[in-house]
């Protein structure tokens, strides 16, 4: 029942038509009887998205595609983890003042705990040096996984990648890797970069069959849900994980932050 007491939350990006924030977002607030409604706004001008959210009393929200890194210069407080990554996914507004963090990172970690997936003694593979990229590897950093080796296309941003992770991880094994020097020696694959994404899902990052039976190959992607990437390794017997997790993981970290740390998660089952 949406009233004069009703909470507004939502999504800020640009597309967001093919988002499923909304879906999972209320579902949840009905779930634990919240009265909140969550929207998705397609934005054109983030200056003026912002002052409506303060002017409207929004209590918090998502920000995709393209401001993640726009929106920084219009907060007034950065978690610290948040700075590290120099992208921001959740903002909180408390009184006027907005506060931004960056779950995805945070979300990505869940899906392998979700999974009783152990990641420490793990050399990873990350294709791309994006946003999601900077949080994955950020997070991966921090649980100190054996190595972390970035393939990206613009070599000069995995490059600076690398440097900010070690100047706040320094004891992280952290390695560039050519695309075509790429070599079966990895125990997780990740693509971060948008390849094989809808509408254009006959592409994919890599071949998959550089690597063994045993190797883990996630893409972050969850349109489609299977990716030709996730469908290669499949078929090659590998286990694959597709992006659906880290989205929920993420939007429940948000929920977490806007309201409280003891929400009840609905059991979600994305078709
Ligand atoms: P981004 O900041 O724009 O980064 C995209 C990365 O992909 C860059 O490293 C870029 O390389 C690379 N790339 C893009 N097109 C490429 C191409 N044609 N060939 C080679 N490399 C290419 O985007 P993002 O925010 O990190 O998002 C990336 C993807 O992750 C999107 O598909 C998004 O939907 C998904 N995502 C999923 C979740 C989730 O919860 N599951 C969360 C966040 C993002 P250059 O540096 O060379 O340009």
């Amino acid at each position: 029942m949406i009233d004069s007491k009703t909470s507004t939350y939502c999504l800020l990006g640009s597309p967001i038509s093919k988002s499923l924030s909304p879906h999972i977002h209320n579902t949840n607030f009905k779930y634990n009887d919240i009265n909140a409604v969550y929207l998705s706004f397609d934005v054109k001008c983030l200056k003026s998205a912002v002052i409506g959210i303060k002017e409207l009393g929004i209590k918090g929200f998502n920000i995709t595609i393209p401001y993640k890194e726009d929106i920084l210069k219009y907060l007034d407080e950065i978690d610290p983890l948040a700075k590290k990554i120099g992208a921001i996914n959740t903002v909180k507004n408390v009184g006027g003042k907005l506060i931004g963090f960056n779950t995805d990172g945070l979300g990505f970690l869940e899906s392998f705990k979700d999974k009783g997936i152990e990641l420490k003694d793990k050399n990873i593979l990350i294709i791309g040096s994006g946003g999601a990229s900077r949080a994955i590897s950020f997070a991966l950093a921090g649980i100190d996984v054996k190595s972390i080796t970035i393939t990206n296309r613009n070599k000069d941003k995995a490059l600076n990648l690398i440097e900010d992770i070690k100047k706040n991880y320094n004891h992280t094994n952290l390695y560039f890797i050519k695309k075509e020097n790429i070599k079966d020696r990895y125990d997780i694959v990740i693509n971060t970069t948008p390849i094989g994404m809808f509408p254009n899902t006959y592409d994919k990052p890599i071949s998959t069959s550089i690597f063994s039976k045993k190797t883990i190959i996630y893409d972050i992607i969850y349109k489609p849900k299977e990716t030709l990437f996730l469908r290669q390794a499949k078929e090659e017997g590998k286990l694959t994980i597709n992006g659906l997790d880290m989205l929920l993981n993420q939007a429940i970290l948000s929920e977490k932050i806007w309201m409280s740390e003891n929400l009840k998660i609905y059991p979600f089952i994305f078709k």
